[in-house]
């Protein structure tokens, strides 16, 4: 099967009872057994759900992998995965990552003795040298929020995989639609299907998708026995919403392949950072590893000052001023003062995340609105 028809059917069958094309809304805590232990298959609803099952079956489908595993929020996603370590293991993660992973890995497991290096994954050599005897995992976000790097994760696993190293990507920015990180060798592929995956944005969810059945057991220990699991109703909008994930994420890419176009020709803005754009230094990468170049941009002005892009997003009608990303509607934020406020500004500035930096989430709206949405704000 391929990807348009798997978003639709891979996993689903008709529900058995009725013969409904939908999976219902399991709303249930628990499940009648015919004797103890001699049960259909469920149990207690931590455990296991028919409207999660379905909804796994189906992420497994769009990402490769053998299942799939749903939690109640990327985060808990990522703190499934990261119960996996003990005190004194290391981790490599990217030295521009996603405002919350920074949070749960140096805030939380860092005091239980789980050990972080934050470098740039863009570079494999500068990740050699990060690498110690005790590093057991190499964490990967690509494209990086907001900064829209690319990371080679073939090149990455091929170094992972030699020394026995697991890697991860958070695979959140890109949607399986656009890039499939499981079949160019990472271990685990995480997504907060709170974004694309929903596309709705009405819902908060995370997955973990793996073929390693040591690894799906750890998972599956981890949501059973730390509880973060999504409620039926949750799995249900996040099924709904991937039925039409390929056509969603289809036009948002054509719409930002736009918009970055024009607004490198517009007089206020200085610099645009898109994977799409020759200039962008992941752009041959962007071509090999991903299936278009993602709704994200990133831009910086000529005045590259907080007041002048603050200016600017109070004056957007159709981009709205919110965090998160991977809706049907176009989104426009800030993260020097949003996602990024709390990190000292020479630090925030070392990497790029300049006062005016702006960030644009792009829908499915027509290209020409969002484009004189933009015109008239700048
Ligand atoms: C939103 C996001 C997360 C966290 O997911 P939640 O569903 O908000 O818990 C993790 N990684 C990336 C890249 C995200 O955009």
């Amino acid at each position: 099967m391929k990807f348009n028809t798997k978003a639709i059917h891979a996993g689903q069958s008709p529900e058995e009872t009725s013969g409904a094309v939908m999976p219902p809304v399991f709303q249930t805590s628990t499940y009648v057994q015919q004797a103890p232990n001699v049960h259909k298959g469920y149990d207690y609803a931590r455990v296991g759900n028919p409207t999660r099952t379905a909804l796994e079956a189906l992420i497994a489908g769009l990402e490769g992998a053998k299942e799939a595993v749903c939690f109640a929020s990327g985060v808990a996603a990522m703190d499934a995965i990261m119960k996996m370590f003990r005190p004194g293991d290391h981790i490599v993660a990217s030295d521009d990552l996603y405002g919350g992973s920074y949070r749960l890995f140096t805030q939380v497991f860092e005091p239980y003795g789980i050990e972080f290096s934050f470098t740039d994954l863009s570079d494999t050599k500068v990740v050699e040298r990060a690498l110690r005897p005790s590093t057991k995992m190499i964490w990967i976000e690509t494209p990086t929020n907001p900064l829209l790097k690319l990371v080679d994760i073939r090149a990455l696993t091929a170094l992972a995989s030699t020394r026995g190293i697991l890697t991860a990507v958070d695979n959140t920015f890109a949607s399986p639609y656009l890039q499939q990180p499981l079949e160019l060798g990472a271990d685990m592929v995480m997504h907060s299907t709170t974004k694309f995956l929903g596309g709705h944005s009405d819902v908060i969810g995370g997955a973990v998708a793996t073929s390693d059945e040591e690894l799906l057991e750890k998972l599956r220990f981890q949501v059973k026995t730390t509880g973060a699991v999504p409620g039926p109703m949750d799995c249900y909008l996040i099924l709904r919403g991937i039925k039409t994930l390929a056509v969603r994420v289809q036009r948002s890419v054509e719409n930002a392949a736009t918009l970055a176009e024009q607004l490198q020709q517009h007089p206020a803005v200085g610099h645009v950072i898109y994977p799409g754009l020759a200039s962008h230094p992941g752009f041959d990468l962007a071509k090999r590893q991903m299936k278009g170049p993602g709704a994200m941009i990133s831009f910086r002005l000529k005045d590259d000052s907080m007041d002048a892009a603050v200016r600017v997003m109070q004056r957007t009608q159709l981009f709205a001023l919110a965090e998160s990303l991977g809706g049907v509607e176009s989104l426009i934020s800030h993260p020097a003062s949003m996602t990024h406020g709390s990190i000292p500004r020479e630090i925030r500035e070392k990497v790029g995340v300049t006062d005016s930096l702006i960030r644009l989430s792009v829908g499915i709206e027509d290209a020409d609105d969002l484009w004189e949405d933009l015109e008239q704000a700048l």
